[in-house]
């Protein structure tokens, strides 16, 4: 449905968009991920028409938006990260305008009851839109979207600046909408594609870094591949054993001393669950396992992975900062290698799933 070729774009010297290429298939959600400065703008700003590449091709349902960028428009509804809102109209002023605007030949009565049916919005459909609140706004900037029933909707960071209720109503509403739409989600909010998207593509600096089906990033996430196991016995003969036992890659003995055991990190070989065959080796030697904490990776982790390797850095800064979380420095490390606004928002996210919870547990009572 959408298709991005070698796609370029130079600002001057400066490489924003440096020869991209992916495919989004019909009725597909993809989570188009990256940094602050990464390209993400520029490639949807692309897509929509908006700008024009160096170089590359970008088609919508096979119409180039270059060559026909109206017949390739009339494919897609865009809700930029600033809605297009009039703030002086009513909500109902502002969907008729655009369904002129976009020429819908729709019923319009039906149609935009429709919309507004979908997206929430019929008790302010009367309403001045600059009496709304944000969510409010973000939902009438996505019905402007949905009118004329494109193909393909784009939202460029949908939920910036939106509190935890609002962002979890709107990002529901997304996922709704990927049962009729192909969806094209940019964002900077790693939690936000998990929660949202089938797919997603990871680019950095111009480049992608990363194009996987989100249930394989979430099973690397949740994977048991690394722990923090403590042990009573002789510390070197222990991680002599670790290191020689068959499907662990890598094992050392992090700084805890508890009596006489200490705490090892331990990392197995890809697809391998050590921990029955560790918790009897260890017994067979009357070594007692007196604590397993699975570490796994966290989209962070993930995240800055991608990236680390597209930048050449070895995998064992990943490794690092696992430890770091293990010793509860992992803010400071977060915060360096990625910035704080990516730290802040998976802080935010962490948040948001506390109080989601929170909120859960009192619905149940
Ligand atoms: P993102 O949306 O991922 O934050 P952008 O696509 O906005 O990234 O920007 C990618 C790169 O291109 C950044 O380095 C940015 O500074 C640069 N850039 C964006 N727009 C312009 C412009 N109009 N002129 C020059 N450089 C730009």
């Amino acid at each position: 449905m959408i298709k991005i070729e070698h796609l370029v774009k130079n600002y001057g010297a400066h490489c924003a968009v440096d020869d991209i290429s992916f495919e989004v298939e019909p009725g597909e959600i993809v989570g188009f991920l990256g940094p602050n400065g990464a390209g993400k703008s520029t490639t949807m700003n692309i897509l929509t028409g908006y700008l024009s590449s160096t170089s590359g091709k970008a088609s919508i349902a096979g119409i180039d938006i270059l060559r026909d960028p109206i017949g390739a428009k009339k494919l897609i509804g865009y809700l930029p990260e600033q809605p297009p809102l009039y703030l002086d109209m009513t909500v109902e002023e502002y969907l008729n305008f655009n369904y002129d605007l976009k020429c819908c030949k729709l019923d319009r009565d039906a149609h935009l009851a429709e919309v507004c049916e979908t997206v929430k919005i019929k008790d302010v459909y009367k309403k001045v839109i600059r009496t709304l609140s944000k969510g409010y706004r973000q939902r009438v900037g996505i019905a402007q979207a949905l009118i004329g029933k494109p193909k393909v909707i784009i939202f460029d960071e949908p939920t910036v600046g939106l509190d935890p209720k609002q962002i979890i109503e709107i990002r529901n509403l997304i996922r709704g909408l990927g049962k009729e739409h192909t969806v094209i989600l940019s964002t900077h909010i790693l939690q936000e594609v998990q929660a949202v998207c089938d797919r997603i593509v990871i680019i950095n600096k111009g480049k992608i870094v990363a194009n996987e089906k989100t249930e394989n990033i979430s099973h690397v996430v949740e994977n048991n591949r690394r722990f923090n196991i403590k042990i009573a016995g002789p510390q070197k003969d222990i991680l002599a054993m670790l290191k020689n036992m068959q499907g662990i890659s890598y094992a050392e003995v992090l700084a805890e001393r508890d009596g006489d055991a200490y705490t090892y990190m331990v990392e197995s070989e890809y697809g391998v669950d050590i921990r029955k065959k560790l918790f009897y080796q260890l017994a067979e030697r009357g070594w007692p396992m007196i604590g397993m904490e699975a570490l796994g990776m966290n989209l962070e982790d993930i995240f800055i992975t991608v990236v680390d390797k597209s930048e050449e850095v070895k995998l064992g800064a990943t490794r690092n900062r696992i430890k770091r979380r293990a010793r509860g420095t992992e803010k400071s490390a977060l915060e360096r290698e990625v910035g704080a606004t990516l730290y802040e928002d998976a802080q935010r996210q962490r948040n948001e799933s506390a109080l989601t919870s929170n909120a859960e547990d009192e619905d149940d009572e």
